[in-house]
C-alpha cells in the first residue's frame, strides 16, 4: 500500500502544526526589537511563564536544547559535572552539548528516569581535589526516555534537597512539565518549587511552532541574557512566536488530559501483541514506548512497515520505537494507529517466528 489514505503521525508531539486561530494571534501580534530592548509580547510570555513557575523571571529561547545549555553555561564551570539520569534528554539527544561548554556527565541509573536521593548524595561525595566537583544536579520531567513518566513531587524534592543541602544547585528540565502538570493535579509551579532553575518547551505538547523558556532568579536570568546572546539566541520581532506560545499557554494546556488518555489507550491496544513489551506503569503521559526485541526484528523495519501503512512512530533505541500522541491526533485517529500498529507488530512476529529457520 503505497499511498495510504489516512496518515496517523505519532512520531512526536512537536509535529503539529499551528491552526488558524494561533496563526491569527500570531498575525497580530505587536512587535519590537528584542534584542536592541524588549519586544512586548516577548516580555509578556516571559512574565507568564515565570509567575506559572513561580520564579523570579524567565527567558524565551528559540529551543530546549538552548534552553538546557544556558543552564549549564550559568551553573557549571569547565571541569565540573552535572549529576543526573542515565537516560536524561541532556546526555543522549543533545548532540555533546553539555561537553561544548567542557562540563562533564555523572550519570547514575534511575528508576523510570527518577534519581534516587542516595545515589546522588553517594555521587556529589566529600569535596576532593582529585575528582571533579558536582556543579549541578539535574531532573527531567516528564521524564522522555523512560515513556514520558512523572516524578512523584516528594521524590523530587528529596533529589533537590540532597543537592541543596551540599550547596548544589538543582536544575529541572521541563520541556513537558505541563504533562507532568496536567498527569498529576500538581501546578507547575509546585512542580518547579525545587528547583533554583527550569527548563519548559511550548512547541512540544503545546503545539507553538517554536520556543522554549528557561525561568529562575532575576540574576540568574540577567546571566542567561548574556549567555544567550553568546550562543546566538538573540531574536530581533520574537513577539510573532512569544503570541503563540501565549496562545497556546491559553488554549493548550488543559488539553493535555485527551493526550494522556489516548497514549493509554494505544499502550493497552498493543500490550498483549506476542514479542513487544509496554510497561503501563510507566505509560503516565503522552509517550509509548516499545520493546520489539522479541518480535526478533529491529525496529527501523517496523517503523517503515508501519510508515507504509500511513502510521508514523520513530526508532527510539535498539530494540525500542516510540509513538507520542499530541493535539493533531484525535481518538479516532489513535485507535486506527492502534489496529494498525498491532497488525505490523503482530505480522512481524508471526514472520520472524516462521523464518526462524534462519535465513534472516
Ligand atoms: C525535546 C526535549 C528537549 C530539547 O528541546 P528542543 O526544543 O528539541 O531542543 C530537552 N529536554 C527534553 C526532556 C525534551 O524532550
Amino acid at each position: 500500500m503505497a499511498n495510504p489514505d489516512r496518515v496517523v503521525d505519532l512520531r512526536s508531539d512537536t509535529v503539529t502544526k499551528p491552526g488558524p486561530a494561533m496563526r491569527a494571534a500570531i498575525a497580530s501580534a505587536e512587535v519590537d526589537d528584542d534584542v536592541l530592548g524588549h519586544d512586548p509580547t516577548t516580555a509578556e510570555l516571559e512574565k507568564r511563564v515565570a509567575a506559572l513557575l513561580g520564579k523570579e523571571a524567565a527567558l524565551f529561547v528559540p529551543s530546549g536544547t538552548m534552553a538546557n545549555q544556558i543552564c549549564v553555561r550559568a551553573h557549571c564551570a569547565p571541569g565540573s559535572e552535572i549529576v543526573l539520569d542515565r537516560d536524561s534528554h541532556v546526555l543522549r539527544f543533545e548532540a555533546g552539548a553539555p561537553q561544548l561548554a567542557g562540563v562533564g556527565l555523572h550519570p547514575l541509573d534511575g528508576d523510570h528516569g527518577f534519581l534516587d536521593p542516595d545515589l546522588v548524595k553517594r555521587a556529589i561525595g566529600p569535596r576532593n581535589p582529585h575528582v571533579p566537583p558536582t556543579a549541578l544536579v539535574w531532573g527531567e520531567n516528564t521524564h522522555n526516555a523512560a515513556g514520558g513518566t512523572v516524578w512523584p513531587i516528594d521524590r523530587l524534592d528529596a533529589v533537590a534537597a540532597v543537592a541543596h543541602d551540599t550547596g548544589i544547585p538543582f536544575h529541572l528540565d521541563g520541556a513537558r512539565i505541563w504533562n507532568a502538570a496536567v498527569a498529576s493535579g500538581e501546578a507547575p509551579a509546585r512542580i518547579a518549587a525545587c528547583a533554583d532553575t527550569v527548563t519548559v518547551g511550548l512547541a512540544k505538547g503545546l503545539g507553538a511552532p517554536v520556543g522554549s523558556l528557561l525561568a529562575g532568579r532575576t540574576s540568574f536570568v540577567e546571566q542567561a541574557w548574556v549567555i544567550r546572546k553568546q550562543l546566538g539566541g538573540g531574536m530581533r520581532q520574537s513577539g510573532v512566536l512569544a503570541a503563540a506560545g501565549l496562545y497556546a499557554l491559553d488554549h493548550h494546556v488543559e488539553r493535555l488530559g485527551e493526550d494522556h488518555s489516548n497514549a493509554r489507550i494505544l499502550a493497552e491496544r498493543l500490550v498483549d501483541v506476542p514479542g513487544i513489551r509496554i510497561d503501563l506503569a510507566a505509560t503516565q503521559s503522552n509517550i509509548v514506548v516499545i520493546d520489539v526485541e522479541g518480535t526478533g526484528r529491529n525496529p527501523a523495519e517496523i517503523v517503515r512497515d508501519a510508515e507504509r501503512r500511513g502510521v508514523r512512530i520513530i526508532e527510539f533505541g535498539h530494540t525500542i520505537v516510540r509513538a507520542m500522541t499530541h493535539l493533531d491526533v484525535g481518538r479516532g485517529d489513535v485507535l486506527h494507529a492502534a489496529d494498525v500498529l498491532a497488525e505490523v507488530l503482530a505480522g512481524s512476529s508471526a514472520r520472524s517466528a516462521a523464518s526462524s529457520g534462519g535465513d534472516r
